[in-house]
């Protein structure tokens, strides 16, 4: 992927859903992306979706069940290839919707790859010190949908580890930025949505539908 924009092209206008495995981004991007001009895009499940006989399929199995990231130029690439599929099918305008990212970038080298193709204006950090809180969650998850790689301990705690040293400095790359909210992610889900729309309602320029 091209580390510069296309000409004529503006970056996105992007919200971060940032937060350890098992925080709630999921279930909180989804909720956003119900509504008007917020599309939502999880990068783990554009990876799940994913034909498991193709390359990328199977590296996707391959690094997942290890608690490991897929590699990042693999892994963006990806990003920018759904996000031009979503524009051609006019499931996402840019140059009046907002992109709601979670779960990507996931460690510094994709933050800078990505860099020039997104404007970040907030970063919604999940927050949830108790890891044992975070364990559970994820094992009720593994039963609910399918997940394999919720279902093992091993591969939670590596998860976990992963979240810890790669990609937690993605935090450090946007703070001088100051556009970092944290929020409570023990909350209710109702409570941490109240939130987000609050950093969001911050913004100037909001979308009409
Ligand atoms: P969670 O945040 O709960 O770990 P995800 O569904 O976001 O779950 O991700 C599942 C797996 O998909 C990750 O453990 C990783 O192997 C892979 N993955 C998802 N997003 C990325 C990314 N941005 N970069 C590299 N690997 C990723």
């Amino acid at each position: 992927m091209a580390p510069s924009l296309p000409p004529g092209r503006n970056p996105y206008r992007t919200l971060l859903i940032f937060g350890a495995p098992g925080s709630g981004k999921g279930t909180q991007g989804t909720a956003l992306g119900g509504i008007p001009r917020f599309v939502h895009f999880a990068c783990g499940e554009v990876f799940r979706s994913l034909d498991t006989r193709t390359e990328l399929g199977q590296a996707f199995l391959e690094y997942s069940s290890r608690g490991e990231l897929v590699p990042d130029e693999l892994t963006v690439k990806l990003w920018d290839e759904h996000i031009d599929r979503m524009v051609d099918a006019g499931r996402f305008k840019p140059d009046i919707d907002f992109l709601v990212l979670d779960g990507i970038p996931r460690n510094q080298r994709q933050a800078e790859l990505m860099d020039s193709h997104i404007s970040v204006e907030r970063v919604f950090h999940l927050t949830c010190p108790d890891r044992d809180k975070l364990i559970a969650r994820l094992k009720k998850r593994a039963l609910k949908d399918n997940r394999l790689d919720d279902a093992n301990e091993e591969v939670i705690r590596k998860r976990l580890l992963t979240y810890e040293t790669e990609t937690k400095p993605v935090l450090d790359f946007y703070k001088p930025r100051g556009l970092t909210k944290v929020i409570d992610a023990t909350q209710p889900p109702v409570a941490v949505m109240k939130e987000i729309l609050e950093g969001i309602m911050e913004l100037g320029d909001l979308p009409t539908a």
